[in-house]
């Protein structure tokens, strides 16, 4: 008899795309807090330079690790903006940050090896390592220190199955950007045990407190350090499906190898967009920067000022971890959609450390977001 394979068959569908799906089924006036990308328009530099190279003929294959001068800029922006300091020939470009971080999975973990990552985590790295027949590791973070990196935690969950951890900085779901000292102390630990660390850093144009520093500029380029980009979140540019990963010719030769049979290459107009973005004017960037910094600070006020409700501030991307202090995530965010008109992500979407919690995506206007916080006020009063 036919059949999928164990290997699809076990993946998962994950609560948040549940709530996705009732939303889109919900008639009425929602407020969608629970998106996870920019809510603002692709710069129209970018839009431009993808629309010339279209018109230009740029429309057939490009070698499987990019174009030259797209690895050059992405090589030059990691080091310029992050301090991570690459040769172009080290970077494969991708389609998306998704593509990056499967493929530098499938070339990291072995068969019932272990991908270790701090707890709440985005969800797709248990998937990737369902799919390398992997086992997925989650080590949940203290809740009562906002969910910071706590490497010990780390350390002691690591064994001599453990072929890679993730370190996702700054986080999805909390917002949190992990202290240099413990990221050293794991990639440090992970050495030890012949383990590669994949830094996601698909967030770290969205930095606010401080510095964007990439973790391997904080350790000094070991060898086993992979660092994931995007052109995603930091350029408004998600459905242009543009990501890297930088690393020591060793690993990214053999992932340049496997993308061959994956997707060959990343679009060939999305690199020409992708080249604009990282080389052209940045005040677009700036702008949005500077709208999610204060719709940071909007949101932090907003949880302040709510009876029983707490979250870490977020020191960057564009999400709140809200503790409401519930059992069932999913229950209470159904209601929330279903009575007060706002969505929310279920934090179990985001691992066992996440149960009881809600993400917020604060992708969205001031306005919106007043209006958001003003149902889910209403909301959890009338839940509890
Ligand atoms: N890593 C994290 C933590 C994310 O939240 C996302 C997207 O939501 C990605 C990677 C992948 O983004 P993309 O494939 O759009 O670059």
């Amino acid at each position: 008899m036919v059949g999928p394979t164990e290997r699809v068959r076990a993946v998962e569908r994950s609560s948040i795309r549940v709530m996705f799906d009732l939303a889109e089924r919900h008639d009425g006036d929602l407020v969608r807090l629970e998106v996870g990308e920019p809510d603002f328009d692709t710069p129209a530099h970018v839009v431009d330079a993808a629309s010339d190279a279209a018109r230009a003929g740029h429309t057939h294959y490009t070698a499987n690790a990019g174009l030259p001068e797209c690895r050059r800029a992405i090589a030059e922006t990691m080091r310029d903006s992050y301090g991570v300091d690459h040769d172009p020939s080290e970077i494969c470009v991708t389609v998306g940050g998704m593509e990056a971080l499967h493929l530098a999975v499938l070339a990291t973990v072995g068969p019932g090896e272990e991908l270790v990552v701090p707890g709440p985590t985005w969800p797709n790295y248990e998937t990737q390592a369902t799919l390398a027949d992997g086992e997925f590791v989650e080590v949940p973070m203290p809740a009562e220190d906002g969910y910071a990196l706590d490497a010990d935690r780390v350390i002691d969950a690591m064994t001599e199955e453990t072929a890679a951890v993730v370190l996702t900085t700054p986080s999805n779901p909390t917002g949190r950007v992990f202290a240099p000292e413990e990221c050293r102390a794991v990639v440090a630990a992970a050495a030890e045990h012949d383990a590669y660390v994949i830094a996601d850093e698909v967030y770290l144009g969205l930095t606010y407190d401080g510095e964007p520093t990439g973790i391997a500029a904080h350790t000094g380029h070991p060898d086993h350090v992979l660092t994931v980009g995007s052109c995603s979140k930091t350029y408004a540019m998600t459905g242009w499906r543009l990501g890297w990963l930088a690393g020591d010719s060793h690993l990214v030769d053999e992932v340049i190898k496997t993308h061959e049979s994956t997707t060959a290459c990343a679009s060939t107009i999305a690199q020409h967009a992708a080249i604009a973005a990282l080389t052209g004017p940045q005040e677009p960037v700036d702008d949005m920067y500077d709208a999610f910094e204060s719709r940071r600070d909007l949101v932090v006020d907003r949880i302040d000022a709510i009876d029983g409700l707490t979250a870490p501030r977020p020191e960057g991307a564009f999400y709140a971890f809200l503790d409401p202090d519930v059992e069932d995530d999913l229950d209470l965010a159904k209601f929330l959609l279903r009575e007060h008109g706002v969505v929310l992500a279920p934090g179990s979407g985001f691992g066992d450390t996440g149960k009881g919690k809600l993400r917020l995506s604060f992708a969205n206007s001031e306005a919106r977001l007043h209006e958001g916080f003003d149902r889910l006020e209403a909301g959890l009063r009338a839940y509890r």
